[in-house]
């Protein structure tokens, strides 16, 4: 019997779940509160592990489309110190393929393929348990039931209260991320700064980062330790209000390095917010989750890669054909918790580590990471 399965979310969990259910000839219906693709940017670079997104990509069968796609000399790194010595200098070898990156709309189009996802379906709640099955509410005022809906509809995720009343939690850590467009050409000497990859450079409390993506366009992500009402006194919709605050912020940072902010264009806020390390719940007959509605954790290169790969094993796990849909997702569900509960260890503390009152820590977490 073919169950009736909807997946809330078309980002790199839901896409993936769907992209593999679908290689298996299973029917599933994707439901995405953005009215198209293309409704906003698709944000920066991501790098996906061997072990973790290209694993996930390889159960889509898109594993050679993400490596004609990807960049693998993206993997170099670059530390300076606030004076902007250069500490350190990887760079990738030849062959490597460890962690490429690759741009976040990119892979999406890449996930998407043929797939035929709802657009414009902004979900409000979804209720367990309501007569022949579990019924998803819609902002429009209509309803629909399946026999399993997956929440994968990030951090604040209207699947999740359906599981668990957990919430996000503020880290005490902000992003500032602007960018930079054209950078070979319209600003030379800080595409030589960053090289091929990423520049991070750490102070007290505080680090500035860029990334490059595709196309001389780098995404950049001031990041420090303030409460979350820090902008109180700012308009955080004034570009050069802004700007001039980082500036200040930064105070006393190598003039290369502040032209990060000072070429930046727009300027998007962005504070951390992480779920528990160790977030699980009572299984729900008919209702998971995926990817960052399930763990949102810190920005540290993990959160899509796992969001990717839970997404493909479910997806193979109910394609299998279990007699029982919820023994599958129950199974699932255990070995999702696991896996996730020690990345967000890591990334928690390599967070404590990355923006802390000791710049030497940063380093001393890539040495150890190296
Ligand atoms: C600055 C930054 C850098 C990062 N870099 C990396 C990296 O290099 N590597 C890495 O692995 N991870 C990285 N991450 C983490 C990564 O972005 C997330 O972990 C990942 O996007 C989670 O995927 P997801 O599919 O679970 O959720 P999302 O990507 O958040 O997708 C959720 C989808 O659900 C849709 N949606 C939301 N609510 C509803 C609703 N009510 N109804 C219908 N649809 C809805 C949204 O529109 C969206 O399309 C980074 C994060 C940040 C903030």
């Amino acid at each position: 019997m073919r169950h009736r399965i909807a997946v809330v979310g078309s980002g790199p969990a839901g896409l993936a779940f769907a992209r593999v259910l679908h290689r298996h000839g299973h029917p599933v219906t994707v439901l995405e509160r953005d009215p198209s693709p293309d409704a906003r940017p698709p944000g920066g670079t991501l790098d996906l592990h061997e072990g973790l997104g290209q694993l996930a990509l390889d159960k889509a069968g898109l594993l050679a489309g993400f490596h004609a796609l990807s960049r693998p000399e993206g993997q170099a790194m670059r530390i300076l110190d606030t004076a902007g010595t250069v500490l350190r200098d990887w760079r990738p070898r030849p062959g490597d393929r460890a962690n490429p990156e690759i741009d976040r709309g990119q892979l999406r189009d890449l996930l998407l393929g043929t797939l035929d996802v709802q657009w414009g379906r902004r979900v409000t709640q979804v209720v367990p348990g309501s007569g022949d099955g579990v019924l998803i509410l819609f902002t429009d005022g209509r309803q629909e039931t399946f026999d399993l809906v997956v929440g994968a509809d990030g951090a604040w995720s209207r699947v999740r209260p359906a599981v668990s009343s957990v919430t996000p939690q503020y880290t005490g850590v902000t992003l500032i991320e602007t960018s930079l467009d054209d950078v070979d050409t319209r600003h030379p000497d800080l595409a030589r700064l960053i090289g091929d990859g990423s520049m991070a450079v750490y102070g007290v409390n505080r680090a500035l980062v860029a990334q490059r993506n595709s196309g001389g366009h780098v995404k950049v992500y001031a990041q420090f330790r303030a409460p979350l009402d820090w902008h109180s006194d700012l308009d955080l919709a004034d570009a050069e209000a802004v700007r001039s605050s980082l500036l200040t912020l930064f105070e006393g940072w190598a003039a290369p390095v502040l032209g990060l902010l000072r070429h930046g264009s727009v300027f998007v806020h962005r504070p951390l917010y992480v779920m528990p390390v160790a977030h699980t719940w009572t299984h729900v007959a008919g209702v998971t989750l995926l990817g960052d509605a399930a763990h949102l954790m810190p920005p540290l290169g993990a959160g899509a890669n796992l969001a990717m790969l839970e997404g493909a094993e479910l997806a193979e796990s109910i394609a299998a054909g279990p007699e029982d849909l919820n023994e599958a997702v129950r199974a699932f569900e255990e070995r999702m918790w696991e896996r996730a509960g020690r990345w967000a260890k890591i990334t928690t503390a390599g967070l404590e580590r990355l923006v802390s009152p000791d710049p030497a820590e940063a380093l001393a977490l890539f040495d150890q990471l190296r």
